[in-house]
């Protein structure tokens, strides 16, 4: 196993780091960013593991990151003190990309390197931006526990394949060896280095240490000098984030530890940061993202917050804490009620976490609406992104469902637009004196929905109707029964009921329309005989002829879809 063997990487790894290599060049010096933040992670792994096997950290318990660089020579190293990788993690980890459903995403993307960027941010860019700035990247690391003849040297040039050697490698952890590109050895600078650490690692909670500055050397120093073990300092502020004061921590550094929790290459929409103490005592730094991850639909999507308990880093996606319909959401939880040895099958025994579910739930739901209120532009952002999944909500959570309810938003007969920017609480406040209902009409898209011929009576008395096009929202209004105290009507069900907006006039209308049809009506029952189950004259219709309509009991044609979808 010892010798030299070369690797090609999985091919969808290799289509994301080709595309890394090309399209991110504007943005270059995030390589430092992801290389700590991983390093970071290796150390939280640490932790985690030493918890049950002290003995890991012992020789070396100071956890850190150190950022060294040779002018001379154009490198920069990376080293850290934590977890480390074995032979195989290696090659699972720097030359594959697990995630499910990563093939089918890579070969929808358009070829457009601009875009394509903005894309595969989503993956987190990650180790491979490294390539961005060198040509030549080594790995030396040792997997804690490990001994010093498992160490393992990974190196890559660029896009073609890697190769792996066992070698000798004399303390635990992982150093990545950035050979620069020529257009990129600006990097090997000191100064530059210390900024862009400051700029997007000072969340890092371990020290993130570069040699001392030294002034020049004094008469008779130089000898001294050689003697001495090079002396390191902490440039960053090694606190973790969500512990400081709210009142200190500036919306970047929010901004970059939310890009370093959530493997995001962007931005978050909005985060709601807090400290409870009381019955629970934790602290909870909740995102919103603004982006939508392209297995937001898949069912073994990774999902959840990240969870420390005082402090030490438990685990990635515990998706113990938020409901499904809240999965789009990024964030940390530090509690101090659950055990250091919490585990899954714990967490979902455990009392505290329902209360801190039930609690982060509300939370939550109140950013949404301090969003709502705010920024109109920015809670559209988020609806465009995630309506579809908060649509989910009322079906999975009763008790919250007044609270999701003034947060939905729909294409309306109001503006007539696909567009789904209209409350539930604009819609009432335009009901007609006497409607009762909340009216809605479902269909497969927008066109078909906005010339339904349900629609005709409606448009023509000027009651406004809900035009609901996605997939989800049979379900939703089946579960919704209700907002404000008006029960959702399907204008396509049953009997029409304008309700008390029948007004005297109408009532005539329709007396005289029964009676004129009479005849119809049991002509057209005998040619469709048992086909149908009534054959009623009716009002709704102004300018067609006829229409289906499907009884109240029964399930309407986007539910009857699904279920036929899932071989029902
Ligand atoms: P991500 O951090 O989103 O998982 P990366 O591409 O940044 O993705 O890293 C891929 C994987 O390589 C990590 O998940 C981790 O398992 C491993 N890895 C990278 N850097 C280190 C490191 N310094 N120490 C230990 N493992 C590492
Ligand atoms: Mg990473």
């Amino acid at each position: 196993e010892a010798q030299k063997e070369s690797h090609g990487f999985q091919t969808e790894a290799k289509q994301l780091l080709h595309l890394m290599i090309h399209s991110l060049y504007s943005n270059k010096e995030i390589f430092l960013r992801e290389l700590v933040s991983n390093a970071s992670d290796a150390a939280d792994k640490l932790r985690f593991e030493a918890l049950a096997r002290p003995e890991l950290l012992e020789e070396d318990p100071d956890l850190r990151i150190r950022i060294e660089f040779d002018k001379e020579e154009g490198t920069i190293t990376i080293t850290d003190n934590g977890i480390g990788m074995s032979r195989d993690e290696v090659i699972e980890n720097l030359g594959t990309i697990a995630r499910s459903g990563t093939a089918s995403f890579l070969q929808n993307l358009t070829g457009d390197q601009q875009k394509d960027a903005h894309l595969i941010g989503q993956f987190g860019v990650g180790f491979y931006s490294a390539f961005i700035v060198a040509d030549k990247v080594e790995v030396f690391t040792r997997r804690a526990g490990a001994s010093a003849d498992q160490g393992v040297h990974w190196e890559c040039h660029g896009e073609a394949e890697y190769t792996i050697e066992n070698v000798e490698w004399p303390s635990r952890g992982t150093r990545v060896v950035l050979h620069l590109k020529d257009d990129a050895k600006e990097f090997a600078d000191g100064w530059r280095l210390r900024s862009i650490i400051k700029k997007y690692s000072d969340h890092i909670a371990i020290p993130v240490e570069m040699l001392k500055e030294q002034g020049p050397a004094a008469e008779g120093e130089e000898e001294e000098k050689k003697d001495k073990a090079p002396e390191f300092e902490a440039v960053n502020a090694a606190q973790a984030l969500w512990t400081r004061p709210r009142s200190d921590i500036k919306a970047e550094e929010y901004r970059e530890f939310y890009k370093h929790i959530a493997h995001d290459f962007d931005d978050p929409l909005t985060w709601s940061h807090n400290r409870v103490e009381g019955t629970l005592d934790y602290t909870s730094l909740l995102y919103i993202p603004a982006r939508a991850p392209f297995d937001l639909y898949q069912r073994d999507a990774s999902r959840g917050l990240k969870l420390y308990v005082q402090r030490t880093f438990i685990m990635d996606d515990a998706e113990q804490f938020l409901p499904l319909y809240l999965r789009f959401v990024k964030g940390v939880l530090d509690s101090n009620d659950l055990p250091l040895n919490v585990s899954r099958e714990i967490l979902q025994k455990d009392r505290n976490t329902d209360a801190i579910k039930s609690a982060l739930t509300k939370r939550v739901l109140d950013m949404l609406s301090k969003l709502a209120k705010k920024d109109a532009d920015e809670y559209q952002k988020f609806w465009d992104l995630f309506g579809n999944v908060l649509k989910e909500g009322p079906a999975e959570d009763f008790a919250n469902k007044e609270k999701i309810a003034k947060l939905l938003r729909f294409s309306t007969t109001h503006t007539d637009e696909p567009k789904q920017d209209q409350s539930l609480e604009d819609y009432v406040g335009r009901m007609k004196d006497g409607q009762k209902y909340i009216y809605y009409v479902a269909a497969d898209n927008f066109a078909t929905a906005k010339s339904s011929p349900y629609l005709e009576v409606f448009r023509k008395k000027g009651i406004e109707v809900l035009l609901l096009t996605d997939q989800v929202d049979e379900w939703f209004a089946g579960h919704m029964h209700e907002f404000d105290g008006k029960p959702f009507q399907d204008v396509a069900k049953g009997a029409l009921d304008l309700g008390e907006a029948e007004t005297d006039e109408d009532k005539a209308e329709r007396e005289k329309v029964e009676k004129d049809a009479g005849a119809l009506v049991e002509r057209v029952k005998e040619v469709l005989e048992n086909r149908v189950e009534e054959v009623r004259a009716t009002t709704r219709l102004v300018d067609s002829p006829a229409c289906l309509v499907v009884s109240e009991q029964d399930l309407g044609p986007q539910m009857r879809r699904i279920l036929e979808q899932a071989g029902q």
